[in-house]
């Protein structure tokens, strides 16, 4: 029987911390390319899960800058901050399978803990001292106190339980597909255990960055995830997380960054001159695809 290849799904996932510079604009363009080549979709996300630094007028603004870059996506767009009921089950279901834990230590216990175990206590792919464990596998009764309390607390995955529940040991690595740029195949791998008891649920919201991705990816259907190298450390991660929560994996590809003046990969927080700058200083959008070597 004659099967029909699947249509190819990919998205631009944003956070509205800040505006989008030319790094966005290589990203969103790169992805809406390769979604029209393909006769595939293209879908927007706005990861604004940390509602401290999203802000609602940051939203507009990304979505004018991409209708100026020709970027067009399929409505609706989706919010995380709308889906915190979504990501429930998804994290019941690591709950039920005893692979997260309650962690009620602030900031300044973990920073403290941190410093007593030296200097070279390691560090996650992003620089972060990987968490020291103050609250791995606590006897019950103190999480019942602490509960009753009312005190808040973040759920943070046993990584040693959940390579376990997936018959791994403390070093083992996990694979994942990656598209290169002439559109060949090669397997990559990575450990997971690099990323210590990472956080699934933090205090404040009932999701974490790198958990809503893998479950919004899921919900979305998305079936490329093409987005910068500088994500590439925790694709593992992601991979982790599907893995236990029984998702299927996307083919990845992650892109060259574009890079400053000085050889710097440009940030919001470096002040990268944005796109609406670059429109109000009377650049068009041919001049962006250009700037970023498309
Ligand atoms: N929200 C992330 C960012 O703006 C992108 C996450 C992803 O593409 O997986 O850097």
């Amino acid at each position: 029987m004659l099967s029909l290849p699947e249509q190819q799904v990919f998205r631009f996932a944003p956070s509205p911390n800040g505006l989008l510079h030319l790094g966005h604009a290589y990203s969103a363009l790169l992805n809406a390319d390769l979604a029209r080549s393909r006769q595939g979709r293209f879908l927007l996300r706005i990861e604004d899960v940390d509602k401290g630094r999203a802000r609602r007028e940051f939203i507009h603004q990304i979505e004018e800058d991409l209708a100026w870059l020709g970027v067009w996506w399929e409505e609706p767009v989706m919010r995380q901050s709308r889906r915190f009921s979504a990501y429930k089950p998804f994290v019941a279901v690591l709950e039920a399978k005893g692979l997260v834990y309650p962690c009620f230590a602030s900031r300044a216990e973990i920073a403290a803990a941190v410093a007593r175990k030296g200097t070279d206590w390691p560090r996650d792919p992003d620089g972060t001292p990987l968490y020291p464990g103050l609250w791995r596998r606590r006897p019950a009764v103190d999480v019942i106190r602490m509960r009753a309390m009312g005190l808040p607390h973040a759920l943070r995955l046993d990584m040693e339980k959940a390579l376990d529940a997936l018959g791994l040991g403390p070093g083992d690595r996990i694979t994942w597909q990656e598209e290169d740029e002439a559109g060949g195949f090669t397997e990559r791998a990575g450990r997971p255990s690099d990323w210590g008891d990472v956080v699934i649920a933090r205090k404040d919201v009932p999701i974490s960055y790198h958990a809503a991705v893998v479950v919004d990816d899921h919900a979305q259907g998305v079936t490329r995830v093409v987005r910068g190298k500088d994500i590439e450390p925790a694709t593992v991660l992601h991979r982790l997380l599907q893995d236990l929560l029984g998702l299927g994996a996307p083919v990845y590809r992650h892109h060259r960054l574009i890079l400053d003046g000085d050889g710097k990969k440009l940030s919001k927080s470096d002040g990268a001159v944005s796109l609406k700058a670059l429109r109000e200083a009377g650049k068009r959008p041919s001049e962006i695809r250009r700037m970023v070597g498309l």
